[in-house]
């Protein structure tokens, strides 16, 4: 008699990675003797068993038409062994096992448009959210102010010379789904929302909306003898949690959705606790197609950063050594009481603190 099939779990969530691997990776997962970087933008890395591996690490646009990604599938194919990954900051990795195939790989994907670049203290390619390719609430185009910027900064992503990594971010509304970054761009709205009470009835689920303020600065209304919604303005701190849940509370504004500029921020644990980003630069134009001054202010705390910081210093180190009155006059950017915190609590904490005072 057959034994009883149990029934596998059908799992929906990542694939094992393993089986996408460069075989030398497999072969010698967590048996790595020492790695090195011979030139910007690639790893070598040596096993205990002999092997050696070559990655080299080239941008990409990050969000990428079927043509560049044959493309890309192509140069793995015919330089690389055919195994690519990408990073959590979409550069792509093309793995090799021998010194002689890196030259080659390097002169297809400079060739083809593909920058090499962006390990150690570079500036890395810079993050950027959905906008409106996947999500229905930007205020602008992240990647087309991430290209402007880009464009600007490539020396710096083909070279290792900053005080340490810098990773930079971009996000399109204030949830700000691009995250912590040493410099974020995020979107900044100014006014509190306009609320086109026809459609409210139709179209939001009210308590939900409620709830979702975090200022508890909307409540239900009666509008023209309809169930409608209203914003306490005084309350309003403009996040925008509301409009994602409720499209007729329109938020975005071709003037009033301005940048800020944050700092400060990052994940990892290397050196010093993980940090939190504080605002900069506000009121900064959302100005499409290159947004000059997003830039501008982007490249001053970057060099400012770059000839001050001691080696290995994240910018979060270097703010907290040299503290954040320097900031300011090091990166000349003009410091208000509404900066570093953001918070409508802040005048408290601001004035509780040692360091700035008004
Ligand atoms: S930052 Fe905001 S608008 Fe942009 S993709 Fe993320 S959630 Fe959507
Ligand atoms: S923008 Fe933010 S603070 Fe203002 S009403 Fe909407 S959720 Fe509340």
């Amino acid at each position: 008699m057959s034994q009883p099939q149990m029934r596998r779990a059908i799992e929906s969530g990542v694939p094992d990675n393993r089986q996408f691997l460069h075989p030398l990776l497999i072969k010698n997962y967590g048996n790595w003797k020492y790695h090195d970087r011979p030139r910007p933008g690639v790893l070598h890395h040596v096993s205990h068993s002999g092997d050696e591996v070559w990655t080299v690490r080239a941008g990409t646009q990050r969000q990428m038409d079927v043509h560049t990604i044959r493309k890309l599938c192509d140069i793995a194919d015919s330089h690389a062994e055919s195994h690519v990954r990408f990073t959590i900051r979409s550069n792509i990795e093309f793995m090799v096992s021998s010194f002689a195939k890196v030259a080659p790989l390097i002169s297809a994907l400079e060739s083809n448009g593909f920058p090499v670049g962006g390990t150690g203290n570079s500036v890395s390619m810079i993050a950027h959210t959905q906008g409106w390719l996947h999500c229905d609430i930007p205020g602008t185009d992240a990647s087309g102010a991430v290209k402007a910027l880009m464009d600007e900064l490539i020396g710096e992503f083909r070279s290792e010379q900053m005080p340490n990594r810098v990773h930079l971010s971009t996000s399109c509304c204030e949830i700000n789904c691009g995250g912590q970054a040493d410099i974020a761009i995020i979107i900044q709205h100014t006014k509190p929302p306009k609320i086109n009470h026809d459609l409210v009835a139709n179209v939001c689920e009210r308590p939900a909306v409620v709830a979702r303020c975090p200022v508890a600065a909307i409540r239900p209304a009666l509008v023209n003898g309809k169930p409608s919604l209203e914003v306490d303005e005084k309350k309003c701190i403009c996040c925008g949690a509301c409009y994602p849940p409720c499209p007729p509370m329109q938020i975005n504004d071709p003037e009033h959705s301005k940048f800020a500029i944050w700092v400060g921020g990052k994940n990892s644990n290397a050196r010093a606790k993980p940090t939190f980003m504080k605002m900069v630069a506000a009121g900064i134009p959302n100005n499409p197609p290159r947004w000059p001054e997003v830039s501008e202010v982007v490249k001053r705390i970057l060099y400012a950063y770059k000839a001050d910081a001691r080696a290995w210093e994240r910018l979060s180190d270097w703010i907290e050594r040299i503290g954040w009155p320097r900031f300011f006059e090091k990166t000349e950017l003009p410091f208000t009481k509404y900066l570093v915190d953001d918070w409508r609590g802040a005048r408290m904490n601001l004035n509780a603190s040692t360091h700035i005072r008004f």
